[in-house]
């Protein structure tokens, strides 16, 4: 591609509202614009590094025994009824009607249209394993898009369905697609990682995610350092306090503490640490109208997922609104605890483990101190709900956690039966029996892997494209061309050469100064460029560079061939 015939410029500064660096600088590099809130148009040089993304993929499903197809992107809504997950799935799913007041939803995912292919199809145990996989567009109304294509509304997803007659089927395919997924992600160039996974709205038993490792991640993930554990933190297991917990001491009292509203400033005016403080929160309950206090000690998080789990909360976690909190407290949210509540408690192991804690005193500007479970306030139900922090003992008994940041790029489940059984998607067994297939579902975030990718690899001056997704390889930079038909030439020679020598070539053949050009290419962050200048004309030299490297290298025009199969990494 020339340069000069790519009508979108790039811009030196991004748009205020990009707050992470993949945004801005896919904003600056023109590779995306936005339509409206999580909605972008893909422009050229995005569009490529989206291609090379889907190409890689479609490949390794193919490797895997998968075969492709496209499944509408509108969906009736009465398949959605089938499942009961039209009214589970929430706002996210977004409903519309036709002419005839029939409902439809844009797909956020398809397993029901998926699992209707089946029932169809397929009605022989013969006919199985099978795979299915597309890559195609989602639209789901994402509570508050941001990051650009890494939270979209509507984006690129590959999703595939497999089918099975059994649960030994479901799981060797499950380990084909989980190394299927592991080559994927190897061969796009980014650091990533697999881990344990909660299954969330989809469903099933088994799940594992896949994770572009970046600072900026969504996700925290948590590894052992003394095995290969490894999970995100919304399935990690807190480990329960081990021994007795310490008989109370001094007598429970009400202080004053006013204009203190967090558990930091708490601990800073009574000077105790924030691990000896209980916080109170009040939850949804799963009944209408009530609410559930969930107690956890003052230096951790709660486990939104987690707390979702107990059988008296709503799914998903709502935390109640301050009305709620002061119909049951009688006091804001500041200033509430655990000692005379008419609610469910539930308590983190590590809370009910607390003796002469400090908790709110359920009346605006108080706490109390020496506060004690049975002797101040009956023993509350215990449940694992907080978050693991760094230092805990790894759930597998091997070595303490680690934790650092990702961002989740695919996920696979083992879904079981839960579309197959409600849709009747079921096939003749060896014996002559129907049954309802087991299926997996397999899920990978295309576009996002392309902020995933930049996440992970930028400096300064730009985007640095790992070679196996760049939008090109290679970038021909020609100075001062228009002053030297002998520079042009051999720089249009080059082009050609290079092009018709398969490589993806970008020709900066435009009419600009050098100090533009070269920031450009910075910002593109295209694996090689190469410089054709005067000077190195004469010498029969070129100036070579790779994205990462600090310096030029000047290499002989007839030793080009190799630096290029070198620094491209190109093997045959
Ligand atoms: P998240 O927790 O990030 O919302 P999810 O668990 O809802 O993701 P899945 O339903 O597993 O996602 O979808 C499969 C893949 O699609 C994800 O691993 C992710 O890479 C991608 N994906 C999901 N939601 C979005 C989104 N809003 N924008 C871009 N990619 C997305
Ligand atoms: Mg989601």
């Amino acid at each position: 591609m020339r340069l000069s015939s790519l009508p979108i410029a790039t811009q030196k500064e991004a748009p205020a509202d990009a707050e992470i660096i993949s945004h801005k600088l896919m904003l600056r590099a023109g590779l995306i614009r936005k339509l409206a809130a999580g909605i972008y148009s893909w422009l050229p040089l995005g569009l490529r590094v989206v291609r090379n993304v889907e190409r890689i993929v479609r490949e390794e499903m193919n490797r895997a025994g998968g075969l492709e197809v496209i499944l509408p992107s509108v969906h009736p809504g009465a398949l959605w009824h089938e499942t009961g997950r039209w009214d589970i799935y929430g706002p996210e799913l977004l409903r519309f009607k036709d002419r005839h007041d029939r409902e439809f939803c844009y797909g956020p995912t398809h397993e029901e249209v998926m699992t209707d292919i089946a029932r169809r199809e397929l009605r022989s145990y013969r006919q199985l394993p099978v795979i299915f996989y597309q890559i195609q567009t989602k639209f789901r109304d994402e509570i508050r898009p941001r990051f650009g294509v890494m939270r979209a509304r509507e984006f690129v997803m590959k999703d595939a369905y497999s089918f099975h007659i059994d649960d030994a089927s479901l799981q060797e395919t499950y380990q084909v697609m989980y190394e299927a997924y592991s080559r994927i992600f190897e061969r796009t160039g980014l650091r990533f990682r697999s881990v344990m996974a909660d299954s969330g709205a989809i469903g099933g038993d088994v799940s594992h995610e896949f994770h572009v490792l970046a600072d900026s991640g969504e996700d925290a993930i948590v590894f052992s350092n003394g095995s290969d554990y490894a999970a995100n933190i919304e399935a990690t297991p807190a480990p329960v306090p081990e021994g007795h917990r310490p008989a109370p001491g001094a007598t429970m009292e009400k202080i004053a503490t006013p204009d203190t509203h967090t558990i930091e400033e708490v601990s800073a005016m009574l000077n105790v640490p924030a691990s000896a403080c209980a916080k109170t929160l009040f939850v949804c309950g799963h009944e209408k109208d009530t609410v559930v206090a969930l107690i956890i000690r003052g230096d951790h998080e709660l486990n939104a997922i987690k707390a979702a789990k107990l059988p008296e909360v709503a799914d998903p976690l709502q935390m109640a609104n301050t009305a709620q909190i002061r119909k049951i407290a009688n006091s804001n949210p500041g200033s509430v605890g655990p000692v005379g509540l008419q609610c469910k408690v539930y308590a983190d192991h590590s809370a009910a483990h607390l003796s002469d804690f400090v908790c709110g005193a359920n009346e605006d500007g108080f706490h109390l101190r020496n506060v004690n479970w049975v002797r101040d306030l009956p023993e509350a139900a215990t449940a694992d709900l907080r978050n693991v922090i760094a230092g805990d003992a790894s759930p597998d008994g091997s070595g303490t956690l680690e934790i650092a940041r990702g961002i989740e790029v695919g996920h696979i489940f083992g879904l079981g039966t839960k579309y197959s059984a409600p849709m009747k998607a079921t096939v003749l067994d060896r014996t002559g029996k129907n049954v309802a297939m087991p299926m997996g579902c397999y899920g990978i975030g295309v576009t996002r892997i392309v902020a995933a990718a930049i996440e992970q690899n930028h400096d300064e001056g730009g985007i640095i494209w790992p070679t196996a997704i760049a939008p090109f390889q290679i970038v021909i930079v020609a100075l001062n061309l228009q002053k030297s038909a002998k520079l042009r030439e051999a720089a249009e020679a080059l082009y050609q050469r290079l092009s018709s020598q398969g490589y993806d070539v970008l020709f900066d053949d435009r009419d600009a100064r050098p100090g533009v050009k070269f920031a450009d290419c910075e910002l593109l962050g295209i694996p090689v460029r190469l410089v054709i200048g005067e000077r190195g004309l004469d010498a029969g030299t070129i100036e070579c560079r790779g994205r990462r490297d600090s310096d030029n290298e000047n290499i002989a025009m007839a030793a080009l061939d190799d630096y290029l199969r070198k620094k491209l990494q190109i093997t045959s």
